[in-house]
């Protein structure tokens, strides 16, 4: 690893931004970190707790986590100098989000820089349908799905899984974004049209009739050591996520046990290294359906932060970094996170905290973005207690008291 003063890079083009003070820097165990959103923003939290630096590289200057850190790249994540750059200052390469093109991730790992989860995971899963058929291949339970070519494999496949679909864009979907409900033929040709547009091909899954959503975080080590952070309920709002109740309630033992060994499998199977939120269906009769995985900290699991023992950033650090991984029990009976989704447009108010910080023992985190837009995730907040009715009172009472 050598400083930017040592390197025979070509100079930096006037779209970089990278702190001055980096060359006079004494070497300090720095992760890169493509993204410099939310997940990057609390990474570099943890990150500043173990004694490490991030750098940021995010294709917008101004990310709620380039502005905390010295050393922030500010391009194209295939910018050729863009990345020799950030490879410079890394020792050590992960992501917050999965849209970054695994060739990306594959030259890195060409000139020895260490990438967590890797090239080849990320390759996998940045995929829903190859993810699927390696989850399918591992033995465990997915719904019926099939990747689709034309809308006449659709209506192939519809035969076979019945109405109503789900229409999948297997690349660059987030926040329902990339999904459709198709309840009949005649809605086929618009769903179809909206999700083509995306750019990315398409897959369908057989609708499933969940009871509810369960989701849960997963880390692994370098040396393959796993370990599993408790079964939560995840309740979507307009496709976003928008309250974690942890631990599940109403979760028998033996079905909590069945659900973490699903998820612990699923990352075995894409050989993952770090942390991964896991996202599960429950069925009426008491099954476990996997849903989809995240090769990065989730929002399923910001409420580990104050909610558990290590954090899954922290935890994501060790992991990728191969120290050992911390214990992801609870630190309360319950644990409820409520997450604040933008309710307009506008600026956030310099005081958008003031009433919700009176009530006594929320944890509130907002992620500093200057605009909110409605649905936006702004932030989120957090309580304990001793049961989920309590916890869950408090967090959104706090939730509704925020001015964003
Ligand atoms: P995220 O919100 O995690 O970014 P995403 O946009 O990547 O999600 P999915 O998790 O695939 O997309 O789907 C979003 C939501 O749509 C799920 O949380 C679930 O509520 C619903 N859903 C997904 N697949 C199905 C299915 N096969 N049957 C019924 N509902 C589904
Ligand atoms: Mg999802």
């Amino acid at each position: 690893m050598v400083g930017a003063n040592k390197t025979l890079r070509p100079p930096m083009p006037p779209f970089l931004h990278i702190g001055q003070s980096a060359a006079i820097m004494p070497p300090m165990l720095r992760i890169g970190i493509f993204g410099g959103g939310q997940l990057a923003q609390m990474l570099t939290q943890a990150a500043l707790g173990l004694g490490l630096e991030t750098v940021i590289f995010e294709r917008t200057p101004d990310s709620p986590a380039g502005r905390l850190v010295k050393h922030e790249i500010v391009g194209p994540w295939d910018d050729p100098v863009a990345l020799a750059h950030f490879a410079d200052y890394s020792h050590l390469v992960t992501l917050e989000n999965e849209f970054v093109d695994a060739h990306v991730l594959a030259q890195l790992e060409a000139v020895g820089k260490p990438v967590f989860p890797t090239a080849a995971t990320v390759g996998l899963v940045q995929d829903k349908f190859t993810q699927k058929q390696r989850i399918a291949a591992a033995g465990l339970a997915v719904p019926p799905f099939r990747a689709v070519a034309t809308p006449a494999e659709v209506l192939a496949a519809a035969a076979e899984f019945g109405w109503p679909l789900m229409l999948k864009a297997r690349r660059n979907g987030y926040d329902g974004y990339g999904n459709a409900t198709v309840r009949s033929p005649q809605e086929l040709d618009a769903a179809w049209q909206r999700l083509a547009a995306r750019g990315s091909p398409l897959m369908v899954e057989a609708w499933v009739e969940f009871r509810r959503e369960l989701a849960l975080m997963v880390v692994r080590g370098r040396d393959a050591t796993l370990a599993a952070y408790p079964v939560v309920e995840t309740v979507q709002r307009e496709h976003v996520c928008h309250t974690v109740l942890a631990p599940a309630p109403l979760l028998s033992p033996p079905a909590a046990e069945a659900a973490t060994a699903l998820a612990c499998s699923a990352i075995e199977a894409i050989a993952g290294v770090g942390v991964f939120g896991v996202e599960l269906f429950e069925l009426a009769d008491g099954r476990i359906l996997f849903n989809e995985l995240a090769p990065r900290p989730h929002n399923s699991g910001h409420y580990t932060i104050e909610g558990c023992v290590t954090s899954q950033f922290e935890n994501h650090l060790r992991a990728i970094l191969g120290w050992p991984l911390g214990a992801t029990d609870l630190r309360a009976p319950a644990v409820v996170m409520v997450n604040l989704l933008g309710q307009r447009h506008g600026p956030v108010p310099p005081d958008a905290l003031h009433a919700a910080l009176a009530i006594p023992g929320v944890h509130i985190h907002l992620y500093g973005k200057r605009e909110v837009r409605p649905g936006r995730k702004m932030g989120h907040v957090t309580a304990l207690g001793q049961t989920l009715a309590e916890a869950k009172d408090v967090a959104q009472r706090a939730a509704a008291l925020v001015e964003v």
